[in-house]
Formats: C-alpha cells, structure tokens, sequence
C-alpha cells in the first residue's frame, strides 16, 4: 500500500501524494534481513516526511512536528504554508502567527528565486492538492477556482484564483510528482514483438502511448520496472546472505533523468527502501546543459533514509580512439580508474539509445564537429548507440572513428554483464524528444543480433512496437 504499485496498471490512475501518506502512516522501520526482509536504511518514519519536494515547502519538515513514528509529516512537509493553520486553539494560533509570517515571507522568497508567481506560492501543498482532486472529480475550471479562492479567503490568504491559473497549478503538480498519468501496456503489440524477434514477451513492454508526453510515459513505465528489480536484487542478496545494497547505474540524458527522478520519488514512498550505491555510466556530455549528465541525477536520491553512495565518471565525454584503453586501463586517474574497477558490481543498469540518423542523438551532435567521422561511420553502416558506442545493423562497429566516448562499459561487456545471473539491463526506446522519431531502426538490430543484446528489460512506446513490426515483414 501507498506505493506505485498501489496506483498500478489501470488505464489513467491518479493518486495523490496526500492520499498515499495515510496508508503508510504510524509504520516502523525496516526489517532486518534474514532470508527475506530487507534492511532498511530508514527507521522510524518520521525520515520520510516528503520533503524534498521541489516546491513543496520543504524547509518546513520537521518544524514543530515530533518527527519519529507520527507519519503525518508528509501532508506536514507538502503544505507550503504554516503547519499550525488547522489548529484552532486561538492562544497557539496567536503564538505562531508571527513566526508564520516569517516563514511565509521566506517562502515567497523562495519561490520568487525558482521563478514561480509569487501570489500562488501558499498555493503549493495542501491547496494544489485540493485543486487537482478537484479537477480529477470533474469539477469545471471556472468552478474549481471560486471553491479554492474562498477556501483561501476562509484561511485568511487574500488570492483570485483564475481559471487559466488551475490548469498551470495541474501541470504544475505532476511536475511535482502529485499524481501520475500512467497508461497501460499493449499486450497484444508485447506478443507479436517478441514473436516476431524470438523474444520472451514478459521482457518487452509497450507503453500504449503516443502524443507529446510519451517520453515521460516511457519513462514513468521502466521505472516502474526498475522500482520492482531493486526490491528482487535486494531480496536476493539479502537470501545470500549479502548486504542487501543495490548498485545502480545511471547513463546521460533527458529519458534516464525522467527514469532516476521517478525511482527515487517511487523509493520515497516505500517503507523499506534497502541501501543504495548510484554509479555514473559516463561523464557529462552537454556543456550547456548539466542537468542531462549522470552526476546530476545523483541528487534524486540525496535525503533518502537508506545509505546511499555513488560512484561519478570524471573524464572527458571523448578521448583519442587509440588512446582509449590506455587512459581507462593503465593511466591511474583519480575519478576514472575507480569507476572503472567498481563497474561489474553494478546490479541494474539503465540506458537509451540513439539512432544514427538522427540528428539529435548525443553521439551524432558530439561528432558534428569532426565530420570525417561521421562518413566514416556511416560509411561503415552506423545505424546507432548504446552509451555512445556505435553498432551496425549486424553487430557492433568494426572500427572506431578518430574519438570515442568514456563510458564504462564496451557494447560486448554489456552482452556479457545482461546475461549474468541477477544483473538487469533497462532499455528504454522511447521516441527523440526533440523532433519525436521513433529509434525503431536503431532498436531492432538490439532485438534480432545476439552480439548485440545489450539489454535484459525494453520499454518502448506502442510506436516504436509497430515500426518494428513492419520493418520486419
Ligand atoms: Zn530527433
């Protein structure tokens, strides 16, 4: 209960944070592990207050709230505004009013730096929550912003909601991770794509999506998946009578950034969340652009109540080709030789693709700059990338360009690492988020040439599924 399986598999299921609180409130901490239960990292709950939330009022965890085993810091911590507000005993009222104002001031600050409309920051927490139940019961815009404006007024905060306003706070919340939109998977597309490349069905998942947030769809689907594996990898140890620690690995880019954002939240939710190490598949590619490289993900998972650790990649996007071995193996750098010995400790790897003829691929705009190496590659029957390493449509490239990307695994080594007992490759194909192409093409050498089964688990949208489908009659 109260975790993302509770909102499950149904066609458009939407529960609220708030909702999802009460079930796991007053619960104690984690099991220590014999045989089944995992260890927690957490303990009583009181840790997991919700608090950081982007948005959500989280400086103001804890604050007055005894914070071990009441479990209702969550509603606590999402309510940007004073904690105290339902209390009517007046005295306390009058007592906290002052320090409220402080702290509403601050908040407003706090927006106003994040770019939010001020008037609305007391909106975020309870009232955005109000807003999208609301808007889930079918209540109209027009209506819902009278109800929420004179549920304000009765609290003393002096806003006119509009109607244009409900549907940027809507938005707004499920950027927060309020509710989730999660459509369901096309059974009959799962079948007659693992038919038609002599896969087992139970390891492909076609979201049954399309349109402009189907990307996030993808997403919100693998990390499901992944969600379920950390728990099985954890168990399993745990049987071994190992430390029940789950190392994760994480590549660049928008789609793994959705999958670690919705991991760790769908973590948060849970009662026992085992320990955590977070491993960088490669550095950063994009200099303009930061929030895309592994090491930035890293910070999902900051403030979890497990132990968690991580293992960044600091080396350079690309080296010398014929130096690469070398720099990996010999050189002794700080940053890079430890990520690569730690790397087949890795449980769970997740990771995209790219195709070649596309213009928007990493790879592809890395190597714009040097464009001998595109013709090379093309000329070689470049057809795309799996962390940066570029394979044909019959098996991985069979020379390298002048450069190649840093990234910790060959696309051999992955074969061999999604072929280990108990290590996980996620695959996620969903459509390029720039100009919405599928990677159907790229995606179907990794179904059909064993070389290149670089994968355990693939997510694609129902799309892709269906390119693949025609590409192979
Ligand atoms: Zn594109």
């Amino acid at each position: 209960m109260g975790n993302l399986a509770r909102r499950g598999s149904g066609t458009e299921t939407a529960g609220t944070r708030e909702d999802m609180q009460t079930a796991d409130k007053g619960t104690g901490g984690g099991t220590g592990g014999e045989g089944k239960g995992i260890e927690a990292g957490g303990g009583g709950n009181g840790r997991r207050a919700d608090g950081n939330k982007e948005g959500t009022g989280a400086a103001h965890v804890g604050d007055g709230i005894g914070s071990e085993g009441t479990g209702s810091c969550r509603e606590e911590a999402g309510n940007g505004n004073s904690s105290g507000t339902e209390n009517d005993g007046s005295e306390r009222e009058r007592g906290t009013g002052r320090k409220r104002k402080r702290h509403r001031s601050r908040q407003k600050k706090k927006y106003e730096k994040r770019g939010l409309h001020p008037p609305l920051a007391p909106m975020y927490g309870r009232y955005l929550v109000e807003i999208c139940r609301q808007f889930l019961a079918g209540i109209p815009r027009g209506q819902i912003a009278g109800n929420v404006t004179k549920l304000l007024q009765d609290k003393g905060i002096n806003i006119e909601l509009n109607r244009e306003q409900v549907y940027q706070l809507i938005e707004h919340a499920r950027k927060l991770g309020y509710f989730v939109l999660r459509p369901p998977v096309n059974e009959e597309l799962q079948q007659l794509v693992a038919k038609a490349y002599g896969k087992r069905p139970h390891d492909i998942t076609v979201v049954d999506a399309d349109g402009r947030a189907v990307l996030d769809e993808v997403a919100e689907r693998a990390a499901v998946i992944v969600l379920d594996l950390v728990y099985d990898v954890a168990r399993k140890k745990a049987a071994e009578h190992r430390q029940p620690i789950v190392e994760i690995a994480l590549a660049a880019g928008a789609t793994t950034m959705r999958v670690a954002k919705i991991l760790a939240d769908g973590l948060r939710e849970r009662r026992c969340i085992p320990g955590l190490v977070l491993h960088a598949l490669t550095p950063g590619f994009k200099a303009d652009d930061p929030s895309t490289d592994p090491v930035s993900f890293f910070g999902y998972f900051h403030n979890l109540p497990t132990t968690v650790e991580y293992m960044a990649l600091y080396a350079p996007p690309m080296v010398e080709s014929q130096d690469y071995f070398k720099y990996c193996n010999e050189a002794r750098y700080g940053g890079v030789t430890e990520a690569f010995s730690r790397k087949w400790e890795i449980d769970i790897l997740i990771t995209s693709l790219a195709s070649a003829f596309d213009t928007h691929g990493d790879l592809r705009r890395f190597l714009e700059l040097r464009r001998a190496d595109i013709d090379l590659l093309m000329e070689l029957g470049w057809i795309g990338d799996v962390q940066y390493r570029p394979y044909t449509a019959t098996g991985p490239m069979p020379q390298e360009a002048s450069v190649r990307a840093v990234t910790l695994f060959e696309l051999y080594e992955l074969v061999n690492f999604a072929g280990m007992r108990n290590k996980h490759v996620m695959l996620l194909s969903g459509p390029c988020g720039k100009c919405g192409d599928t990677r159907a093409d790229a995606l179907r050498p990794l179904l059909s040439v064993p070389q290149l089964k670089v994968w355990t688990d693939v997510v694609m949208d129902r799309e892709t599924a269906e390119s693949l489908l025609v590409q192979v009659k």
